[in-house]
């Protein structure tokens, strides 16, 4: 089995649920706290391994208190910690207030993630590789190491999840194997509406365009679409199934699609064991808790 390597962030998410938001200078009780171990790196990571992937997470915790936490979670998952640093301060915090209208405000503290710099990206770990994945919530500069090493080293899938979205410099696009972005950011970075299927491969032909090696544009509940500068088009219908939480959907999305791929699954069953793993996530509540097994999904699927 071939290795996947996500770089990207590590949170814990602080969600305390409230009856209503407080007003500014305002004091209020709130309902109850639960600690949730969380963040766009380190969710896509335990999909991946539980989707069957063999993980390494390379990034940062802090040195507080929530760091063996976040660890330990990581480990019980299945993904390799080995390469997680300790820098000086906190943790990757996301404090989350959800009123019971079911609205939340998250305000991010990076912490640690703040702190996974260029030269932290060991090229040992991302030499040999099957994928790397990444995200937006380490700083740009590392990334852009990271996607430059994969090229030199070659033979690297480089995946980004250009999450929370912002602009991708014009010669970023062609270190990019899969670009992987939902409406909002396939709108921001394309430039072009994106609200159905048709449009959302007219922007994954887009991305192509500016060099994306291939671009995927999920959609939610009207599914996903791929293109690639082959010209392959494909369309992965979502699954129906009752939603109560989507917290996490394209991050297992994501996960499961790479762990597949790792395991020599075509791009176009890859996309429908995604989507199978991303409905069996928003059924249930909660980031990582909601993230199914390789048997849940097989199972789903059969
Ligand atoms: P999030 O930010 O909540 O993690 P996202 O915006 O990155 O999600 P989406 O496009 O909403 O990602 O969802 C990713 C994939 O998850 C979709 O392509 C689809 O396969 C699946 N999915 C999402 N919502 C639903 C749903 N309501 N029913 C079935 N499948 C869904």
């Amino acid at each position: 089995m071939s290795r996947i390597v996500v770089v990207g962030s590590i949170n814990m998410d602080i969600v305390n649920q409230v009856e209503k938001f407080p007003l500014p200078g305002e004091t209020i009780h709130g309902k109850g706290v639960d600690y949730l171990p969380g963040g766009k790196g380190a969710n896509q990571a335990v999909a991946a391994a539980l989707a069957g992937g063999q993980v390494e997470m390379l990034g940062a915790v802090g040195e507080d208190s929530f760091a063996p936490a976040l660890l330990e979670s990581l480990g019980r998952y299945g993904v390799g910690t080995k390469h997680v640093l300790r820098k000086p301060g906190t943790s990757g915090l996301a404090f989350i207030t959800v009123a019971d209208s079911g609205e939340n405000q998250i305000i991010l503290a990076e912490g640690s993630n703040g702190q996974v710099r260029p030269e932290d990206a060991d090229e040992s770990l991302l030499a040999g590789a099957h994928a790397v994945i990444l995200q937006n919530e380490i700083p740009w500069e590392t990334n852009l190491r990271v996607m430059q090493a994969c090229r030199r080293l070659g033979g690297v899938r480089l995946v980004y999840n250009p999450a929370p979205v912002h602009p991708i410099p014009e010669e970023a696009y062609g270190l990019i194997d899969l670009l992987v972005v939902n409406e909002t950011e396939a709108e921001g970075l394309s430039g072009l509406p994106v609200t159905n299927a048709e449009e959302a491969s007219a922007a994954a032909e887009e991305l192509v365009r500016r060099g994306a090696g291939s671009v995927l544009v999920t959609l939610g509940s009207k599914g996903a679409v791929y293109s690639d500068a082959e010209g392959e088009s494909l369309f992965a219908p979502a699954r129906k199934v009752r939603a109560v939480d989507t917290t996490a959907a394209g991050d297992t999305f994501i996960g499961a699609l790479v762990a597949a791929g790792s395991n020599g699954m075509p791009i176009a069953e890859a996309m429908s064991f995604a989507a199978a793993a991303a409905a069996i996530a928003v059924t249930r509540p909660g980031a990582q808790a909601s993230i199914p097994s390789r048997e849940e999904i097989e199972r789903s699927l059969a």
